[in-house]
């Protein structure tokens, strides 16, 4: 069983031939909400495809166009929903987008949402790692996934350090620097991408879970191990981190 730990399922056409495919290529994906839209959207597709799972949250960018009576709903509506999602994610930070302390405040309630109800976080932090590794270690929470970790080699050990998991995106075929995160990485700490539709290893769009093979097997080469061996490792750090 392959897993996608982080597509965009709500951006993709063509979605019921698309997770009919993933199936019989042995294929589960985990579709992220980034807003009250999404997140129900989401819900919608892990009811409906049985290798579908959820994970809802607040992106940063959206955490700016929420006022503060949406988003203290969309945190009771994510802590309810507790029962019928793998994950909370897709939160974190970024500094390309306004208002970090506004990002920070929302961002602290949502881990500890996550905290609380025993779920995984999954991380979006682009240019802002070290503040998410800062706050994540404040709170003390274990059950991280970088998503797309683009920190330099000293935060990539601390995520390490901290046993938290780096989810490689299929476009490791070509991103040097991820190359580089899966050598410092030990296997029992990662986790497979697609962020589909974007980040194709063909550099085409749409991309799409069934590329994540693309993933295993850049690490398969990397790890010098089989992709049969990477394929059942994985396997196993999504059982145990997410079940
Ligand atoms: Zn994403």
């Amino acid at each position: 069983m392959f897993i996608d730990v982080h597509a965009h399922l709500d951006l993709l056409k063509g979605l019921d031939k698309i997770i009919s495919e993933c199936k019989k290529k042995k294929i589960a994906v985990i579709s992220q909400g980034i807003n009250p839209e999404t997140n129900r959207r989401v819900l919608s597709f892990a009811k409906k495809y049985e290798n579908v799972k959820a994970a809802i949250g607040i992106y940063p960018d959206e955490v700016l166009k929420l006022n503060d009576k949406a988003i203290s709903d969309e945190l009771k509506f994510i802590e309810k929903n507790k029962g019928n999602i793998s994950a909370i994610g897709e939160i974190g930070l970024d500094s390309t987008y306004k208002n970090m302390e506004k990002q920070k405040e929302v961002f602290e309630k949502l881990v500890k949402i996550a905290i609380k109800t025993d779920k995984p976080v999954i991380i979006h932090s682009r240019k802002a790692e070290l503040e998410t590794i800062d706050i994540l270690e404040k709170l003390k929470c274990e059950k991280v996934i970088m998503h797309c970790f683009s920190g330099n080699k000293k935060l990539v050990e601390r995520v390490i350090k901290n046993k938290w998991y780096l989810s490689i995106s299929s476009n490791v075929k070509y991103n040097l620097q991820f190359q580089e995160n899966v050598k410092s990485c030990p296997m029992e700490q990662l986790l497979c991408e697609t962020d589909s539709p974007f980040l194709s290893p063909d550099k085409k769009f749409p991309n799409t879970p069934l590329k994540v093979i693309e993933s295993y097997k850049k690490i398969a080469e990397i790890k010098k191990l089989s992709l049969t061996k990477v394929e059942s490792i994985i396997y196993n750090n999504y059982v145990e981190l997410i079940r």
